[in-house]
């Protein structure tokens, strides 16, 4: 078990800047090739989140795609001219599990490339793809160091049926070894009865109920964990797409939509917020954080 950190946790909103369809729910339907025939919504939703994060005065973190950032160098410029943290997202939203290590370091160079013409210089933060660095792969951490990141955040200790990990550190820990200075973070969960429940995005935030997401949240506070919103533009847009998933599926890639604009209103409102990249700096300075290597 990772040793905890006296780090008081705080809040912290992470969105992943990429379009509708590079959810891995939508694979099946919307491959890479038909990307570009697909309507682009992703200037809409984006200026959705950031006129909402202004109206509270909150600095997030956005984990943006090399795909997306090239072709909307305009809303990577407006993340920065607002003042939030930009971190990478991958380039073409792989399943990182599924590519060998040197396709993964090639998709890491290619996403730098993309976030550097938007402007993007060395970004400090990565987020793989559905939090697809699974234990198959946790070596490709190294890679992420290599490459110059100074932190990760793509580690979700659950159970989940594509990245899942039950068994994966809930706390962050310095990754060992040679190198330059590199934090991993994973996402947040309560841990209850041996269980670590998720509760901080995507279709667990969609769907919880307010009462249950603020008692979940509140306990995590409890643990010493930060409440790490993860969210998509997608989830700020009222566009809801047809095509043809089943309905698990379509419940995992739509449902609770509309609820979540509401949500993260009330939750910026309750909220005492900081940008990931500041919370691995105070990690950092606390010069408590564990060392860790995992296997892979
Ligand atoms: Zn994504």
């Amino acid at each position: 078990m990772t040793p905890s950190v006296s780090v008081s946790p705080r809040d912290i909103i992470t969105v992943d800047v990429e379009e509708w369809f590079h959810g891995h729910n939508y694979l099946d339907h919307m491959p890479p090739e038909v990307w570009d025939d697909q309507e682009l919504r992703v200037e809409k939703g984006m200026s959705l989140c950031l006129d909402m994060l202004d109206r509270f005065g909150v600095k997030a973190t956005f984990f943006v795609l090399g795909w997306t950032a090239e072709r909307h160098p305009g809303v990577v410029r407006e993340i920065a001219r607002r003042g939030h943290e930009i971190g990478c997202h991958s380039y073409g939203h792989p399943e990182v599990f599924k590519l060998t290590r040197d396709q993964f370091r090639a998709d890491c160079e290619r996403a730098l490339e993309a976030l550097a013409a938007a402007g993007v210089d060395n970004p400090a933060g990565y987020r793989a793809p559905s939090f697809s660095i699974t234990p198959s792969v946790h070596g490709y951490l190294e890679v992420l160091r290599e490459c110059g990141f100074r932190y990760d955040c793509s580690i979700f200790p659950i159970h989940h049926p594509r990245y899942g990990q039950p068994d994966s550190p809930r706390r962050p820990f310095r990754l060992d070894g040679p190198g330059n200075p590199f934090t991993v973070v994973p996402m947040p969960t309560w841990r209850f009865l041996g269980v670590n429940v998720p509760f901080s995005g995507g279709g667990y935030l969609r769907l919880l109920p307010w009462p249950a997401f603020r008692f979940l949240r509140d306990r995590a506070h409890g643990q010493g964990l930060p409440c790490l919103i993860y969210m998509h533009p997608w989830e700020m847009d009222d566009f809801r797409p047809r095509v043809g998933q089943s309905s698990v599926t379509s419940l995992r890639s739509q449902g609770g939509q509309a609820t979540m604009p509401a949500k993260i209103e009330k939750i910026l409102a309750i909220g005492e917020f900081e940008t990931l990249g500041q919370y691995v700096g105070r990690l950092e300075e606390s010069g408590q954080l564990p060392f860790q290597v995992l296997n892979s």
